[in-house]
């Protein structure tokens, strides 16, 4: 059989490059080749934060643009040679969770993150796509293939944000944690019509970024507590919303202090460590303050995929000021997911062109 290397996860806090079996596929499937790629902050709290136990030999990755190789014989929209973009989850869409509306855990909890999660990612030379009409997305001609990684979990994890949230006119977003992720819950509160919004973060480069995005006022973590920080600057009114794009656990209490009775606190970030969320109990109006808390992996799919390329293509959104380093061969993965382990400050998003 042929083979192919791919950068994997081999234990806790290894990587390193492995030789694997090129993917089959079944009839509704797709093999693809990468065509750019990135490292997440997810594949961090996999490997380096053990989050969701171990792993051996498994491929990490789950942005990718990439072509179409093979289609299964029951493909019907996609063929050999078409570019297209890969959604970071790929839901079995005739399980019953789909059909009730959460994709994300079709056949279980999470289930719907395959790559990198429960089978070979796509930091390799080829990897497999399951069902390929409902998973894959041509990419429009305006959108380059580096741009187009962006909207495999960048822009749908952000604007999930949002959208939990229930961002209206007006409202006043605190989105804590802005690096790229954090950074779309900004654009996606604004797209959807947000007054004022803090982006929440220490580096200056994010800040910037922020601003960039919409942010009215950024606000430093490091410099005291938030809390403090944002009620001063609301005159010690509460928000209305509170997107968690980062932080720690001692967070939600945090956004629970920040937002008003029938607010929304709504997370995005992936909890590496730690057991308990605590919620305080008078800010949650003594258990009755209709302060809701809702938690979210980004939904995947074709028609998400679509619909946010739309957003870009049409000039609403520039993701391209989240890719602050490029690399040029597969090779440099390597380098390029050390670099988000590591977040240098002028960092926010690394992408390796293979083409
Ligand atoms: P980054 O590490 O780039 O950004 C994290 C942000 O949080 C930074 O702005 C950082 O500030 C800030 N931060 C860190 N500690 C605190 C704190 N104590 N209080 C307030 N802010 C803090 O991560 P990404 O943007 O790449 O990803 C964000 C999260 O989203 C990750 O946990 C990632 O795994 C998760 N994720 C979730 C997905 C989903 O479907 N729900 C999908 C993809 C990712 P600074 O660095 O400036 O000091
Ligand atoms: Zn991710």
């Amino acid at each position: 059989m042929a083979k192919m290397k791919g950068l994997a996860m081999l234990g806790f806090d290894k990587i390193g490059w492995i030789e694997k079996d090129i993917p089959e596929i079944g009839p509704l499937d797709a093999l693809c080749r990468p065509l750019a790629i990135s490292p997440c902050t997810s594949d961090v709290h996999t490997v380096w934060e053990h989050a969701i136990g171990d792993r051996h030999d498994l491929i990490l990755g789950h942005e990718a643009s990439a072509e179409v190789v093979e289609v299964g014989p029951l493909v019907k929209d996609f063929k050999p040679g078409d570019k297209v973009i890969i959604p970071a989850i790929t839901p079995d869409w005739q399980a019953v969770e789909s059909q009730m509306g959460y994709s994300q855990h079709s056949n279980g909890m999470l289930n719907g993150w395959k790559f990198s999660n429960i089978k070979d990612g796509v930091f390799a030379e080829y990897f497999h796509v399951n069902e390929a009409d409902g998973n894959l997305a041509h990419l429009p001609k305006g959108i380059n293939i580096q741009d187009a990684v962006m909207l495999s979990d960048m822009v749908p994890t952000g604007f999930h944000g949002a959208n939990m949230a229930e961002v209206e006119y007006g409202d006043t977003v605190v989105v804590v944690g802005i690096g790229p992720v954090g950074l779309m819950a900004v654009a996606g509160s604004v797209l959807r019509g947000a007054g004022r919004v803090f982006g929440v973060g220490s580096r200056q480069n994010c800040q910037d970024a922020a601003k960039y995005y919409g942010a009215t006022d950024t606000i430093n973590y490091k410099d005291g507590d938030i809390v403090e920080q944002i009620k001063e600057a609301m005159n010690g009114k509460p928000v209305d919303k509170v997107i968690l794009a980062g932080g720690e656990l001692d967070t939600f209490d945090q956004a629970v202090r920040l937002v008003r009775p029938g607010g929304i606190v709504a997370n995005i970030n992936y909890l590496g460590s730690g057991d308990f969320i605590k919620i305080p109990r008078v800010e949650w109006g003594l258990g009755m303050g209709h302060i809701r808390i809702i938690g979210g992996l980004m939904p995947g799919g074709r028609k998400n995929m679509e619909y946010l390329a739309r957003v870009i293509e049409n000039g609403r959104l520039d993701v391209s000021p989240l890719l602050t380093h490029r690399f040029e061969k597969l090779d440099d993965l390597e380098e390029a997911l050390l670099l988000m382990k590591d977040k240098p400050r002028d960092l926010i998003k690394p992408v390796v062109t293979i083409g």
